[in-house]
């Protein structure tokens, strides 16, 4: 006689896996900083009236109200003016990674961003070069790697961490070959 598998129940004595995700709650319009970032680009709302530059998203322009914001290249230099570290965490999933290092950075372009810091960043002040990368919940956040050309190469800033991830681009990245075609 043969039983079908059944899915463990509470009951189980197996215990079953936990994936602890970062938090990933982001409005509408930061979603625009998520798709950039998916595909390998740091973008920023720029105001098409008065040029500003900004961050966090929002639904109009911080300096003149404006609604007309697009997203725009951004090379991320800046300069971090403060760095925390961390070693308490009411979330679960920073909890595993303890102590975690934080800055703020002002940016050439003009906003001040909280972010994560890369290992090879100097402590502040420093020159930094912010990236948006991919969380482990498929959210962009912000990550300061080190201004410096040379130091920069070191922090293989292509590489994941359990804090984010290279994204989605088609950069490192390889494609399968397949035999279908496209179209008639
Ligand atoms: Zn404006």
């Amino acid at each position: 006689m043969t039983r079908s598998l059944e899915e463990p129940g509470q009951n189980s004595p197996v215990p079953q896996a936990r994936v602890l995700l970062p938090p990933s709650r982001r409005s509408h319009i930061a979603l625009g900083l998520t798709t950039a970032a998916a595909q390998g680009r740091f973008e920023l709302q720029v105001c098409s009236s008065c040029g500003a530059v900004q961050y966090p998203p929002r639904e109009a322009c911080h300096r003149c109200l404006s609604v007309l914001l697009d997203w725009q290249f951004q090379d991320g230099g800046g300069e971090l003016i403060s760095e925390t570290t961390l070693f308490h965490s009411h979330d679960e999933f920073f909890r595993e990674h303890l102590p975690l290092r934080l800055g703020m950075v002002r940016l050439d372009s003009g906003p001040t961003a909280i972010v994560y810091l890369h290992g090879k960043v100097p402590p502040a002040p420093a020159r930094v070069k912010v990236d948006a990368r991919l969380d482990k919940a498929g959210r962009a956040v912000l990550v300061a790697f080190p201004g410096d050309d040379t130091k920069m190469a070191d922090a293989d800033p292509a590489g994941d961490s359990p804090l984010w991830e290279a994204g989605c681009g088609p950069h490192s990245r390889t494609v399968p070959p397949t035999g279908g075609t496209v179209g008639k």
